[in-house]
């Protein structure tokens, strides 16, 4: 069971896509909770105000340190101690191995920015993994949450419904790619299936799909295979 809360400004944006297919399945099993959590609620001024102009000038607005902090520790109050997720551009780059890792936590909290982002002091007095979806600039850290947590959620045992899916991957099997796939028809526009998928030879197929994987990598990904640092 992983436990997620989602600190966002926009929880719509967010709501129709957990609902939908692994993730819906997911928490309708009672594997996955995930909480949205607006921030503005956390607000104590009248216009429930959760940004304001950077000290020192310059344009946008930055997100303040009040709301948020409070919405972590009323997080971790009610529920428990979280590995903490902040999303920003300025963080490591997603990958397969953090996707592991994230998947053995208990509770997960990740925090998504808007505007010019968020003052320092959040970084500073919270303790975070921050983590990039890569080198370019989204204007909100939903996309990157949805990528954290789904990333995760598919590798919780039991979330998804072909155990062995997530093993086959691409970046399951250090250091390669997933080996090319095919279903029926077996000719499609006159392009047609290597014969040794149709042989039913068991033995023969996971031979080709391991050279595939090999090939495919050296081919496009040359940088993730063992032997090449
Ligand atoms: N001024 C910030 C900078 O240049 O680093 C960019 C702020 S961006 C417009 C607003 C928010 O979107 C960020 O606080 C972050 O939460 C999210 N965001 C933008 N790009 C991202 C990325 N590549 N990976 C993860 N989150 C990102």
């Amino acid at each position: 069971m992983l436990e997620v809360h989602i600190l966002t400004l926009f929880p719509e944006a967010i709501k129709a896509y957990i609902g939908t297919s692994i993730l819906g399945r997911a928490q309708a099993d009672g594997k996955l909770a995930i909480h949205l959590v607006d921030f503005r609620q956390f607000s104590t001024d009248r216009h429930r105000t959760v940004d304001d102009r950077p000290f020192g000038g310059g344009p946008g607005m930055v997100l303040k340190a009040e709301p948020i902090f409070t919405a972590v520790e009323q997080v971790e109050q009610n529920h428990g101690p979280c590995r903490k997720i902040l999303l920003t551009p300025a963080g490591q780059v997603l990958n397969q191995d953090f996707a592991a890792d994230f998947s053995t936590e208990e509770r997960l909290l990740l925090l998504c920015g808007r505007y010019e982002g968020f003052d320092e002091r959040i970084r500073q007095g919270l303790e975070w993994t921050e983590i990039s979806l890569g080198d370019f600039v989204l204007s909100g850290g939903e996309i990157a949450a949805l990528a954290v947590l789904e990333s995760a959620a598919r590798l919780v045992p039991g979330i998804l419904g072909h155990e062995e899916s997530a093993k086959q991957d691409s970046f399951a099997k250090p250091g390669l790619l997933d080996h090319p796939h095919f279903t029926r028809p077996a000719v499609f526009r006159g392009m047609t299936v290597p014969e040794v998928l149709l042989s039913g030879d068991h033995q023969a197929v996971e031979v080709w799909r391991a050279e595939q994987a090999r090939k495919r990598t050296l081919k496009r990904r040359p940088d993730i295979l063992p032997d090449s640092n």
